[in-house]
């Protein structure tokens, strides 16, 4: 087994569910009982931004009542333990769990709820009230704001320091995703050219199992903290070897 240095962490809705925050795709496609085409688009933010506005100021506010869960602050405990190089979380999630769980080296490529974004002057400013089409921006004052979310259609935000910590990292952990939203579901693919190992993290297997070397099922909760547990008191992944499926 190779020699286990960076480690490059994908998390997706799946890992804050248990804190309470739902996920994206229910049996009937809806994102909390709207169309992802209504919500998460630059079309329907065009068609409706009162809509818009308002349904990620209650996902804002849902956030503030939630709590990071052990998934997150075993993450944290990674980073903050592991002896051998860094650990990097890259996440789709727009939710602040992973900061609040304690991890320092968090990417959000989707955006966060506690962003806004200015469509003017470009500006990213925090946020943590509601925001409607009345709000000014607070870097050149003009009323141009949206919810600061990478919409489906839209360019994830920090492409090219992600592909540096892929092609840097040493193993590869997917927890709580489908597998279904690109580039992010893209990533494996990076890994297995670059032939290093990759553990996913899954109620059950995503539409990219068959691409990861191990695979983990079960509520990230339980399974997180203990193969941290374990990565930590041994430094290889090793005893995965009974969990393959
Ligand atoms: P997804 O909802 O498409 O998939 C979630 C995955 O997590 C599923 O494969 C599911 O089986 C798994 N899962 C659910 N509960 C789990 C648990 N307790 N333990 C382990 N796995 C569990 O999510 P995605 O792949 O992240 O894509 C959705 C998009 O929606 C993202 O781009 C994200 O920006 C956005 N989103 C974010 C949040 C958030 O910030 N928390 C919530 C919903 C949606």
């Amino acid at each position: 087994m190779t020699d286990i240095r960076n480690i490059v962490i994908l998390t997706g809705a799946g890992i804050s569910q248990e804190s309470g925050i739902p996920t994206f795709r229910s049996e009937d496609g809806l994102w909390e009982q709207h169309r992802v085409e209504d919500v998460a688009t630059p079309e329907g933010y065009i068609r409706n931004p009162v809509l818009v506005h308002n349904f990620y100021n209650r996902l804002r506010k849902n956030l503030a009542g939630a709590e990071p869960n052990s998934a997150h602050r075993a993450l944290a405990r990674l980073e903050r333990e592991w002896p051998r190089g860094s650990v990097t979380v890259i996440t789709q999630n727009i939710d602040d769990l992973h900061e609040r769980g304690g991890s320092q080296k968090v990417i959000h490529m989707h955006g966060e709820l506690k962003s806004i974004l200015c469509k003017a002057c470009g500006a990213h400013s925090v946020w943590d009230r509601d925001s409607s089409e009345d709000d000014v921006c607070p870097v050149c004052g003009r009323k141009e704001l949206r919810p600061d979310i990478v919409w489906f259609g839209e360019m994830p935000y920090f492409s090219e320091e992600i592909f540096e910590y892929l092609a840097s990292g040493s193993l590869f952990l997917s927890i709580g995703t489908s597998g279904a939203v690109y580039p992010a579901a893209g990533f494996i693919s990076t890994v297995n050219r670059l032939h290093y190992p990759s553990v996913e993290f899954n109620l059950r297997p995503s539409l990219q199992h068959s691409s990861f070397t191990f695979s983990v099922y079960g509520k990230a909760g339980i399974t997180v903290p203990d193969f941290v547990d374990k990565l930590l008191e041994k430094g290889s992944i090793d005893f995965l070897k009974k969990t393959k499926v």
